[in-house]
C-alpha cells in the first residue's frame, strides 16, 4: 500500500536525493518488513497474503514466520556489513524509516514488534527520529493495541479503511464496519501514535460519486493526518507471469478470479475520473497536500518511507514477496511462504529464493522520471529533457496535451509536474517514457 506522503520537515538524506539514476550500490535508508497474514482474504487483493488457520489459532504460522524473519534480517544485515561496513562504522546512514506492511501487521503481538525493532536498531541502525509505520486493519479483532504498538516504537499507523460505506465494505469482503475505522483512529490517538493515515478505494463497483463523496467526508471528519486514495485495480498476476515459484505474487484463487471478472465489468472510467477529481478538490480544500498521485498529507505527515521509493533511494526489504533496491539492482523474495520458511529455518539458515534485475542507463533514467513525476515536486527539466534525451519528445507531447505543466522549483530551476488531467492519464504518459 503507498504515498501522497510527504512532510515538510523531511530527513536531510531524503531531501538531498532527487530521483535519479545512479549505478553505484548504496546502503539503505529505509527498511520494509512484509507480514503476510490476514484473518481472511479480500477477493480483490493481490498482495502476498496467507489467511485463515495460518493467521491465528493452534495452526497459526506467525511464530515460525517471526523466527524466519529474524533470520533473514540477520543475513541481510551481515551482507550489508560486509559490503558497506557496520551500522556504527560511519560509512552507513541510520535508517530513516521502517515500514511493517502486509497483510495485516497489526496481527503481530506488540512485544514481537518491539523485538524486531530492537534487532533492526542493533543491526541496521535506526535514526532517533525515524518514521516507523505499521499497517493495521480497523476490525476490533485485527487492529491490535495501539498504545502497546506506540510503546514498541511505532509512530505512524496506516489503517486499511477502504470505505466508510457499510454496504461497499461488505462487497469488498472487508471484515470491519465504518464505526471500526472511527474507533481505530480514536485508539491510535489515545495510544500516542503521532501520525494516522487511512487508505480509501474508489472505482469500486456500485460506488456512486455521491457515495465516494460521503466516504471522503466521513474520513476527513476523523481528523486523520494522511489519506491514500487508490483506484481499485483488478490486475491478473497469473497472466502477467508473476506467480511462478520465484514470482513475487501468489496465484489467484478461483473465487477471487470470478469476483474480479464480475467487478471489472462494472467499473466505469468516467465515474473513476470524476471520483479522483472530487478527491483532489475535497482533500485540497481540507488542507491536505496532494504530494503524490494517490496520496495527500497534512503538514509534516507525508510518508517518509514511501518517499524513499519515489525518490529511488536504496531500501532493504525482508519477508515473502518483499522488494529491495540498492541503487543499482532490484531484488525480490519469492512470495511463497513455504519456501521462505524452509530456507530460513534450515541449519544454517540461507536467504530465501527470489530474483533480481538491473536496469540499463536508459531504463534507470526513465524509471527516475516516472517516479519523479508521481510527486508534486515533479522533475527537474534539466535532468530529463536535454536535447539528446530520449524522454524529451514524450515530455513535450505531455506538455502540449496539458498533462504536464512547467513551474519554478524552490531553487528557481525549471521543473515539470503532472496536472490533474496528467495524474488521471499518467499511465499513458509513463508507458511512453519506458
Ligand atoms: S486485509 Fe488487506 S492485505 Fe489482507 S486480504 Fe484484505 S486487502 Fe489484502
Amino acid at each position: 500500500m503507498e504515498d501522497p506522503r510527504r512532510r515538510q520537515r523531511e530527513d536531510p538524506r531524503l531531501t538531498v536525493g532527487e530521483a535519479r539514476p545512479d549505478p553505484d550500490p548504496r546502503p539503505p535508508v529505509a527498511l520494509y518488513l512484509h507480514v503476510p497474514f490476514c484473518v481472511s482474504l479480500c477477493p480483490y487483493c493481490d498482495f502476498v497474503v496467507v489467511a485463515g488457520a495460518a493467521a491465528r489459532g493452534p495452526a497459526a504460522r506467525i511464530g515460525a514466520f517471526l523466527e524466519a524473519l529474524r533470520a533473514e534480517l540477520g543475513l541481510r544485515a551481515d551482507a550489508l556489513d560486509a559490503r558497506f561496513g557496520g551500522p556504527s562504522s560511519g560509512s552507513r546512514p541510520a535508517l530513516a524509516s521502517v515500514y511493517f506492511g502486509g497483510g495485516t501487521p497489526s496481527l503481530l503481538p506488540a512485544g514481537d514488534v518491539a523485538r524486531l525493532l530492537s534487532m533492526v536498531g542493533a543491526r541496521f541502525g535506526l535514526a532517533r527520529d525515524a518514521e516507523v509505520t505499521l499497517e493495521a486493519n480497523p476490525g476490533v479483532d485485527e487492529r491490535g493495541d495501539a498504545g502497546a504498538l506506540a510503546g514498541a516504537g511505532v509512530n505512524r499507523l496506516s489503517l486499511g479503511a477502504q470505505s466508510m460505506d457499510e454496504a461497499l465494505l461488505r462487497r469488498l469482503g472487508r471484515r470491519h464496519a465504518p464505526a471500526d475505522v472511527a474507533a481505530a483512529v480514536g485508539e491510535a490517538r489515545a495510544g500516542g501514535i503521532g501520525s494516522v493515515s487511512v487508505d480509501l478505494l474508489y472505482d469500486v463497483p456500485g460506488q456512486s460519486l455521491e457515495a465516494w463523496d460521503a466516504t471522503l467526508r466521513d474520513a476527513l471528519a476523523l481528523g486523520v493526518d494522511h489519506v491514500s486514495a487508490y483506484a481499485l485495480t483488478l490486475d491478473d498476476p497469473d497472466a502477467e507471469g508473476l506467480t511462478g515459484p520465484l514470482g513475487d505474487h501468489l496465484p489467484t484463487r478461483a473465487g477471487a478470479r470470478r469476483w474480479r471478472a464480475a467487478a471489472v465489468r462494472e467499473q466505469d472510467e468516467d465515474v473513476a475520473a470524476a471520483q479522483y477529481r472530487l478527491a483532489v478538490k475535497r482533500l485540497g480544500a481540507a488542507g491536505y497536500r496532494g504530494y503524490e498521485i494517490s496520496n495527500w498529507a497534512g503538514p509534516g505527515h507525508e510518508s517518509r518511507h514511501n518517499l524513499a521509493y519515489w525518490r529511488r533511494l536504496p531500501h532493504e526489504a525482508v519477508g515473502p514477496g518483499a522488494h529491495a533496491f540498492d541503487g543499482a539492482v532490484r531484488r525480490w523474495n519469492a512470495a511463497r511462504l513455504d519456501g521462505y520458511l524452509a530456507a530460513l529455518s534450515g541449519s544454517p539458515p540461507v536467504l530465501p529464493p527470489g530474483g533480481s534485475e538491473s536496469l540499463d542507463a536508459a531504463g534507470a533514467a526513465a524509471e527516475a522520471a516516472i517516479l519523479g513525476l508521481r510527486l508534486d515536486r515533479g522533475l527537474a527539466l534539466a535532468e530529463a529533457s536535454g536535447p539528446d534525451s530520449p524522454l524529451a519528445p514524450h515530455l513535450d507531447w505531455a506538455l502540449g496535451a496539458g498533462l504536464l505543466e512547467a513551474f519554478d522549483g524552490p531553487d528557481g530551476g525549471p521543473r515539470l509536474r503532472l496536472t490533474t488531467d496528467g495524474r488521471l492519464l499518467s499511465n499513458e504518459l509513463f508507458a511512453r517514457l519506458v
